[in-house]
């Protein structure tokens, strides 16, 4: 019987996911560690989240300043950024303009699903496998697949019989698409619809809104940054990056005036209105208790509800707008630019689909009860698998064989949104169980990679071959993530933070509450007390950096 060879690239890192973690993992391990890192991507270009959600005004939320690198002086001091908060495509360009910059690209193969990841236990390696047909084999395997990289479409009866378009904001054409004089549908009012459904309706005939849930979504207030205000960043970027740093969301934010009851009425409304003006999530951090009592979420709450009352025209859309459904902040709040100002043009419609769901898409559009609207084409802003989608469509074999969509078959575990028990020298950037969900995800990226980098330098040099996070630990780590959310109103929403969003999923709470700052404290403890939490063994194979024969 003849024999065949197969050689694999073997390299010291393996990244899976070229978006804001992987590039600046390959900037950190290549270029401080010395080490041969490979990274495979899905997309055809660089920059995640932000290559494929291109939706009309997509943008970031978090503050520009704040959403973009602070590793490097040099790239913060010569970039500028042109509004409050960066449109997509800005983003997307700073995105390359740091990939160029730090010459990340050559480690990047775009165009790459990973589609299987195989640990080895004689060696201590991953073994990789893609839809291309190439492999790659590694010491490390590190996902940086993102948190809301997976987009969600529910099953709709006869989705296909639509003879329209249909889109989904998380997938949108990179050509973009022209709405003038089109009858347009769009399904859900999260974040991303918020953003999308002022700027569609100024472009579409006719615009209709499916709304099962009505959120609440308060002023960003954005507008573009002037020239003495870039200046006056720059200067001061050492001591902003420095307070972000120990900040809870990884941003600065107004401090509470106090908590509900003990502090004059007159002073909170003053303050809220203040916030509605100006400071984003501002207006939900107005009581120190907004997110553990429900009495005083209930008056931020009726604040913004009185607000869309003032705001829309039409008393009964208003009603249908206001939010009744879960506590202000426990769902994604958003940010939006006319919003509910869009509900008074002559061309919106909202329809509530709470209490009669969607029955079926047909030929012509969406049938609702007795009545079927016509589109020529449907907008599906209904989210994402966030946090362990990416992670589950990706056949992960660990100890024994086990895989990973075993491992969380009764919801995530993992010790510190870092590691998982059974998936030895596995790093999942921003996994879930760590605060990223709740901060600006490039604070929660820059902490991961140098966290990760660290503990790599130190198992180099201790010549361990092998980590892995403990039972013990990692059962501990879990059960502290959920007692502390079960110590606010974060679990009574049906949110994507629980997972609630996707039919089947477990519920679990998915984002550590503790603020990114003391998660800091806890990760930097752990280390210098010798990596608290994980197993470490000695034993594998050295890994060789040139070509490994496999097969016989
Ligand atoms: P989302 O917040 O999960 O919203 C999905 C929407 O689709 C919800 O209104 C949901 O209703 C609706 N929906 C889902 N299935 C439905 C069904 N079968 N029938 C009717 N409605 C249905 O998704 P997203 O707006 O894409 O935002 C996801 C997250 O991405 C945000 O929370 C945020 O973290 C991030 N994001 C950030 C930005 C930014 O930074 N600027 C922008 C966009 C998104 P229910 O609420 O009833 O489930």
């Amino acid at each position: 019987m003849s024999s065949t060879t197969e050689t694999i690239p073997t390299y010291d890192v393996v990244v899976i996911g070229a978006g804001f973690a992987g590039i600046y993992l390959v900037h950190k391990l290549r270029d401080d560690l010395g080490l041969d890192v490979k990274v495979f991507e899905r997309g055809g270009g660089i920059g995640g989240t932000w290559y494929w959600n291109r939706y009309p005004g997509a943008r970031c939320d978090f503050e520009s300043d704040y959403y973009s690198f602070s590793f490097n002086d040099e790239i913060q001091q010569e970039w500028d950024w042109t509004e409050r908060y960066a449109p997509q495509p800005e983003i997307l360009r700073y995105a390359n303009y740091v990939a160029d910059k730090l010459d990340v690209r050559g480690n990047i193969e775009l165009n790459t699903t990973v589609t299987r990841a195989v640990f080895d236990e004689a060696s201590d390696t991953w073994t990789v496998s893609t839809d291309t047909g190439v492999s790659a084999r590694a010491r490390y395997l590190i996902s940086a697949t993102g948190i809301l990289s997976v987009p969600s479409t529910p099953k709709f009866a006869d989705m296909d019989s639509f003879k329209g378009e249909i889109y989904h904001t998380g997938d949108w054409p990179h050509e973009g698409v022209d709405f003038t004089g089109k009858r347009v549908g769009v399904i859900g009012t999260g974040s991303s619809a918020i953003q999308s459904i002022p700027l569609m309706a100024e472009q579409a005939d006719q615009l209709t809104v499916f709304q099962r849930t009505a959120t609440f979504t308060v002023p960003a207030a954005n507008r573009p940054i002037t020239e003495n205000e870039r200046k006056a960043t720059k200067r001061s970027y050492k001591q902003l990056r420095e307070q972000a740093r120990r900040a809870g969301t990884g941003v600065l934010v107004d401090q509470p005036v106090g908590a509900f009851g003990e502090v004059e009425e007159r002073i909170v409304r003053g303050e809220l209105e203040r916030r509605w003006r100006g400071t984003g999530f501002g207006t939900t951090s107005v009581l120190s208790d907004n997110l553990r009592s429900i009495e005083a979420n209930n008056y931020t709450s009726q604040f913004v509800r009185d607000k869309i009352n003032e705001i829309v025209d039409d008393p009964a859309v208003a009603k249908l707008l206001e939010p009744h459904d879960y506590p202000i902040g426990t769902k994604r709040l958003a940010l939006d630019t006319n919003y509910y100002d869009t509900y008074n043009r002559e061309n919106v419609k909202l329809v509530s689909v709470r209490d009669t769901p969607i029955e079926r898409f047909s030929p012509a559009g969406i049938v609702v009860g007795d009545t079927e609207y016509e589109f020529d084409a449907i907008v599906l802003a209904t989210g994402f698998d966030a946090a362990t989608g990416a992670l589950e469509r990706i056949q992960f074999e660990g100890v024994d064989g086990r895989t990973l969509t075993d491992a969380w078959a009764e919801g995530a575990k993992s010790y510190l949104g870092l590691a998982v028990e059974g998936f030895p020298n596995f790093f999942t950037v921003t996994g879930p169980g760590c605060p990223a969900i709740l901060t600006n995800v490039i604070a929660s990226i820059e902490h991961h990679v140098e966290w990760i980098a660290d503990y790599i330098t130190y198992m180099r040099a201790e010549g361990i071959t092998r980590f892995e996070a403990t039972p013990d630990a990692q059962a501990e780590w879990v059960k502290h993530v959920a007692d502390m959310a079960a110590m606010t109103l974060y679990p009574t929403a049906a949110s994507w933070y629980m997972g609630a969003n996707v039919p089947g999923k477990p519920r679990v709470f998915l984002a550590y509450i503790g603020g990114l700052h003391n998660y800091r404290d806890r990760c930097d403890q752990l280390a210098a007390d010798g990596y608290v939490g994980f197993a470490h063994a000695s034993d594998g194979a050295p890994l060789k950096s040139e070509q490994l024969t496999v097969g016989a």
